[in-house]
């Protein structure tokens, strides 16, 4: 075992989601959104919500069947820890026009819905045709504000997870699975 693997299965409490079901379920996602946007004829504006999101944007990207152009924004809202500052930043912003524009926002993980409400509100001001979300996990339970989620790829519970995009402290992203990491990695 390299000294990465080792570290990894030292921090991890235990798999939440194989390889296997994720990819499984972003090609039934991808389906549903192939269907949803079947009559499309001008392009869809998919905007990724970095970095989180990298992963399954590019998994999901790969399967959808309608003519596309990708884009990306930055939010910030945590720091080292894991729980959200409730004070979500803009670091990086879109370059396409999304005005008349069918949008779909992909995001990694819905927690408290913060973030995504702001991006969301953020986009809408701009004049899209449609605005819909897609994101890989959602933690209801969690919620504090209310947001439509129209795609989303699993519901989790209250964990910290990490892998497939998502990370601690800036690591753990390119892990190609989801795992839950341990209280005392962050306690
Ligand atoms: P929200 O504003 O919905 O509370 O948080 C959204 C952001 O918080 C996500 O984009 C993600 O970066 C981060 N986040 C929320 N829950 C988790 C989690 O369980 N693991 C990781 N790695 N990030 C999380």
């Amino acid at each position: 075992m390299s000294l990465w693997s080792e570290h990894v299965h030292n921090s991890l409490k235990s798999i939440l989601l194989t390889q296997e079901q994720i990819e499984h379920r972003i090609s039934q996602l991808a389906c549903q959104i192939n269907k949803d946007y079947a009559s499309l004829t001008d392009d869809l504006v998919v905007i990724g919500v970095l970095r989180g999101s990298i992963l399954f944007m590019s998994e999901l990207i790969k399967q959808l069947d309608v003519p596309l152009v990708i884009d990306f924004l930055a939010a910030a809202s945590y720091g080292k820890g894991v729980s959200s500052s409730g004070n979500v930043r803009i670091t990086k912003d879109t370059f396409i026009d999304i005005k008349d524009k069918h949008v779909l926002v992909v995001e990694d993980i819905v927690d408290t819905g913060i973030t995504l409400s702001k991006v969301l509100q953020m986009l809408q001001l701009r004049g899209p045709l449609s605005l819909k979300l897609c994101t890989l996990l959602s933690k209801p339970s969690r919620r504090q504000i209310e947001i439509p989620v129209d795609y989303c790829g699993f519901e989790v519970p209250d964990v910290f997870v990490v892998g497939y995009g998502l990370d601690f402290a800036d690591k753990y992203r390119h892990l190609p699975f989801i795992g839950v990491l341990k209280d005392n990695m962050y306690s």
